[in-house]
């Protein structure tokens, strides 16, 4: 049930596509783009790769299996032709999803929901409070993408269709997302990436659901980064998401990007570690009016050579140090205004 798609997927992508040629536009059909691998990865947790850009483990859904089967994250709209394949796959037709629910709103977890929505309708749509509005009236969401990614939305998002108001359910700190008798799925607000941020708890597996939270870690880069892109980034927040996600003790973390990590705590502490760092250099060279990006790159950037471009390309567009920066500086801005003695 769970295996098959993956491998040819890969052997399709490896043989068809040139060097360079793996950006494939938003309008490719599912027959043109390689299906992402489909894996169990814990007690009635599919990882579905959603192939973000065409690339392999960069973007991740979850299909938590059960009576009432609920996805966790759509991907950008341009994997939806990908993720529905997936999901027909497993054997869930369009009366079978029961629901859909984003970590959080930003496109490349949340671009798919419109479209998703239209094909699974008795699927409710979970979203954070503060997420909400901008499902049912995506037009300000996508103007402030078009902004930040540029010529990367249609080349490579895609946008974000609306979702009718009377299918999106908002979600409350602790509610549970029904998945069975006996399974949900426990939201944890979870602001700091975003103000409107949720991770979701399994209370079968134990598997809690990061969306962003704890940063970008892609298997083929290896290393952990935080995640602090404008306009809502906020140190102590993240800090405090990331303390509460301990605190429940999961049994391990599904990342978006990517995969599922299998020692928790571990990587919560490391996340912790690496956001009070990159929080310090960013702000030492606020301090000297300096540019924040470049400071970033120098301390944390992988040296030239140390990664396959393609890896390094992959890393900078989902997670670079310009966007990161711009975060920073936001967050530092914002902080110095409200408090000029600090
Ligand atoms: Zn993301």
């Amino acid at each position: 049930m769970t295996d098959g798609v993956g491998p040819r997927a890969s052997g399709e992508a490896a043989g068809r596509e040139p060097d360079g040629a793996d950006r494939l536009p938003a309008a490719a059909t599912v027959a043109d783009r390689p299906l992402g691998a489909v894996t169990t990865v814990a007690e009635g947790v599919v990882e579905l790769d959603t192939m973000l850009g065409g690339w392999e483990r960069v973007t991740a859904g979850y299909l938590i299996e059960g009576p009432e089967p609920v996805l966790v994250e759509t991907g950008s709209q341009s994997s939806v032709p990908v993720l529905l394949a997936q999901l027909a796959s497993l054997g869930i037709g369009p009366t079978d999803l029961a629901g859909v629910v984003v970590t959080h709103i930003h496109l490349d977890h949340a671009g798919g929901v419109g479209d998703v929505a239209r094909a699974f309708p008795g699927a409710t749509v979970y979203v954070h409070e503060k997420g909400a509005r901008h499902l049912v009236d995506p037009a300000r969401l996508v103007d402030s993408a078009a902004r930040v990614y540029g010529p990367l939305l249609d080349s490579l998002y895609g946008r974000l269709e609306p979702t009718p108001a009377d299918r999106v359910h908002v979600l409350a700190d602790g509610e549970e997302i029904r998945v069975g008798p006996n399974r949900s799925l426990v939201a944890v607000e979870s602001p700091g990436h975003a103000k409107h941020h949720v991770g979701l708890h399994d209370t079968t597996s134990g598997v809690l659901f990061a969306g962003d939270a704890v940063g970008v870690r892609l298997p083929d880069v290896g290393v952990l980064r935080p995640a602090t892109p404008p306009p809502d980034f906020d140190l102590d927040q993240a800090l405090h998401s990331l303390r509460r996600f301990a605190e429940r003790q999961p049994a391990a973390l599904a990342l978006a990007h990517y995969g599922l990590v299998a020692q928790p705590l571990d990587l919560l502490e490391e996340a912790t570690g690496t956001l009070r760092q990159w929080a310090e250099v960013a702000e030492a060279a606020f301090r000297r009016g300096e540019d924040i990006a470049s400071a970033l790159s120098a301390a944390f950037n992988p040296p030239p050579g140390a990664l396959p471009d393609e890896h390094r390309q992959r890393l900078d567009t989902l997670n670079g140090v310009h966007s990161n920066a711009a975060g920073l500086h936001r967050w530092l801005s914002a902080r110095e205004a409200s408090d000029p003695g600090t």
